[in-house]
């Protein structure tokens, strides 16, 4: 058997079906078989007790080692709070042409902002996010273009102005690098 070239590794309370959808864009998106399976993370061993948050690079480490999949690109879900040491937080991190990338949805929901939940946004911004990381790990840098998926985002309000898809730029420099 063939192992999947994408596995979204679920470690966050959201249910596995939270990501079908997902699953079949990034397919789409990319061109590469996508699959979700139920993971786990030792989140102790990355924690900083006076940050009060959990350290991504070391996370990231932990992916690469945890599960293998040769050629095969690994991004896992995670509910808790992400930093790096230069950045207060961080939805997520990626290895740039690489096989492992994380995200957080710690900071997409509204609630996180005291305001009223919504699940639905909150789905979309993961989703937005996952495939912004993934972006990374198939060799693409951040993009300009005000909707493309690949603009970094510092706040939840910038996810929420992009779409999921890359833009024709992005999606030309992946067919060549395919
Ligand atoms: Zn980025
Ligand atoms: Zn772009």
């Amino acid at each position: 058997m063939v192992s999947a070239p994408v596995q979204i590794l679920n470690v966050s309370s959201l249910g596995n079906d939270t990501f079908t959808t997902l699953a079949q864009r990034i397919e789409e998106i990319f061109g590469v078989q996508t699959s979700v399976l139920q993971a786990s993370l030792n989140l102790d061993r990355a924690f900083d007790s006076s940050r009060g948050q959990y350290n991504s690079t070391a996370l990231l480490a932990q992916i690469l080692n945890s599960y293998q999949s040769p050629n095969g690109k690994k991004i896992a879900i995670v509910d808790i709070d992400l930093y790096i040491p230069v950045l207060t937080y961080v939805f997520g991190e990626a290895q740039l042409d690489g096989t492992a990338a994380i995200v957080s949805l710690h900071r997409l929901s509204d609630q996180f902002y005291g305001l009223p939940r919504d699940d639905a946004l909150m789905v979309q911004r993961l989703e937005k996010e996952i495939v912004h990381e993934l972006g990374h790990t198939f060799g693409l840098y951040h993009c300009r273009q005000f909707e493309c998926v690949m603009r970094s985002s510092t706040y939840v309000e910038e996810i929420d102005l992009k779409r999921i898809t890359p833009c024709t730029n992005c999606i030309a420099l992946l067919r060549n690098s395919c």
